[in-house]
């Protein structure tokens, strides 16, 4: 049998893997190869958190191929030079990967491509990650879309799920070629073992994937369009670190949940996808307007004005020490989980960008390095919007108020109670606001910060006022 190279690199799942796919059915030997080069990734290599997970992966992936007959063999950059070596020394005759859609690994991955086939290699790419690829769809006047509501009503215009397969029983291998480095060289796991406490709530993998969305489909998804803005609940799928790493595909998850359409189900369903549409819709936009990782989407803001880094102030928003109990739990869940909750990751980004008047960069960057689920597409769109600088955004005057938020969406205060333990022996209606009960707070929570770090009143009133200005 002939040998193709099988590059796996977001896509760490067997079912439903074009890629290697590709190569079972042109009759190949797979041989899998996964290449460590984080400087390849311009200004976004990944975070600590997203090693930790990585990490994790690629072992539950390398027992799942050995279980079939196969194994992974691991490498460390630069991936076009290791891709060549490795042909030659596999006489392999194809390579075979699942596209990536950040701006850098786009590019690298472009000029991979004509160098393998300048060589005389069959390279060929396939769309291992998204239901759409960003270019699949146009405005009618033939440009991208920059508002989600018309992108994703063309989307289920044209809705057609790819076919699901299944995992390989059996993957041939082959004795050609070196075998790589063992995983620990690749330094992903974290020194001093801090994600310890995450893998209580996470088991990364194709198989953690396929459970978790088990689990959801057997309790949260039902009631998900209700129970999704709730943070003291359990009402969301948490499979965004398997989206992101391509535990699992998203037509496999839709496919799944349709088949679960009937009386009562329905609202949960249509809502379920239609967050997934979001992420589609976030890879549409980072595709087409590349920059924006790094800079406004709505050039108006270029001339917006921040406030001066307060690095006192930054390092309690990322501490979970600002005073505010629905953000400081949202950064603490954030800290101990590699998670957080959408409602919170909304409302602590309000406050950064607007009552601490900070750049949404720094927040992007913070979530970047501690986010288990860190990925650019969405993580761009999620900053942006809070900021209000992006597209379909939400409007940088709606300053979110976090106490109203945390009433509304945390009701008995659990949230805040589990995260935020100072707070835990204060009756419920005094967690939101601590420092408006401040006799009772100064006696049930003395290690809380007595107020918050920016007055909310003020830090809105200046918030407007710098947009004001902009105009
Ligand atoms: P569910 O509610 O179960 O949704 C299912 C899936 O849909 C998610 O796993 C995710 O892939 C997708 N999805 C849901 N909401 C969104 C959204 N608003 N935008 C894009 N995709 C969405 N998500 C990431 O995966 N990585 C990030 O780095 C990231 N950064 C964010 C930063 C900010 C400031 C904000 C406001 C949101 C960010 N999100 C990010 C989006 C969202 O918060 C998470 O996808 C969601 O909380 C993951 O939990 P879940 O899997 O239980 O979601």
């Amino acid at each position: 049998m002939p040998n193709a190279l099988v590059w796996f690199r977001n896509d760490l799942r067997l079912a439903d893997n074009p890629a290697l796919q590709a190569a079972l059915e042109a009759g190949q030997t797979p041989v899998c190869v996964y290449i460590h080069a984080p400087d390849e990734e311009g200004a976004w290599a990944p975070g600590a958190a997203s090693n930790a997970w990585r990490h994790c992966s690629l072992a539950a992936l390398d027992a799942r191929l050995r279980d079939r007959g196969s194994r992974l063999r691991l490498f460390a950059g630069p991936s076009l030079q290791t891709l060549q070596t490795l042909a030659l020394a596999c006489d392999a005759e194809a390579v075979y990967w699942n596209r990536r859609y950040e701006p850098a690994v786009e590019q690298r991955d472009t000029a991979i491509k004509a160098a393998l086939r300048r060589q005389g290699l069959h390279a060929q790419s396939f769309n291992g990650s998204l239901l759409f690829e960003p270019w699949e769809l146009q405005t009618k006047a033939g440009g991208p879309y920059k508002v989600f509501t018309p992108f994703w009503r063309t989307a289920i215009a044209q809705w057609q799920l790819a076919p699901c397969t299944d995992v390989p029983t059996q993957i041939p291998d082959t004795e050609d070629g070196p075998d790589g480095i063992g995983l620990e060289v690749l330094k992903l796991a974290p020194a001093g073992g801090w994600d310890s406490g995450f893998w209580e709530s996470w088991s990364p993998g194709e198989e953690g994937a396929r459970e978790a969305l088990e689990v959801f489909i057997d309790g949260a998804l039902r009631d998900y369009r209700s129970e999704r803005e709730r943070p003291d609940r359990t009402g969301t799928s948490r499979l965004s670190p398997h989206l992101h790493f391509g535990e699992i595909s998203p037509w496999r998850i839709v496919s799944a949940i349709e088949g679960e359409r009937r009386v009562g189900t329905g609202a949960g369903i249509d809502a379920y996808v239609r967050q997934l549409g979001w992420r589609e819709f976030a890879h549409h936009l980072l595709h087409h307007f590349p920059h924006t990782a790094d800079a406004n989407l709505n050039p108006r803001f270029d001339r917006f004005g921040w406030a001066r880094r307060e690095p006192r102030q930054f390092t309690a928003w990322k501490r979970g020490l600002t005073g505010v109990p629905i953000v400081d739990a949202g950064m603490r869940e954030l800290w101990q989980t590699g998670w957080m909750h959408n409602r919170v990751r909304m409302l602590v980004g309000s406050w950064l960008c607007k009552h601490m008047r900070q750049h949404w960069l720094e927040g992007a960057r913070w979530f970047w390095d501690t986010l288990l689920d860190a990925d650019l597409a969405n993580n761009t769109l999620g900053w942006q919007w809070i900021a209000g600088t992006g597209a379909d955004a939400s409007p940088y005057f709606r300053v979110f108020n976090p106490v109203a938020q945390a009433r509304k969406f945390d009701p008995h205060g659990d949230y805040i109670a589990r995260w935020v333990p100072e707070l835990a022996r204060l009756p419920p209606q005094a967690r939101f606001a601590p420092w408006t009960h401040a006799a009772l707070a100064a006696t049930l929570a003395p290690r809380y910060p007595a107020r918050p770090i920016v007055d909310l009143e003020q830090g809105r009133a200046e918030a407007l006022a710098a947009y004001q200005a902009s105009r």
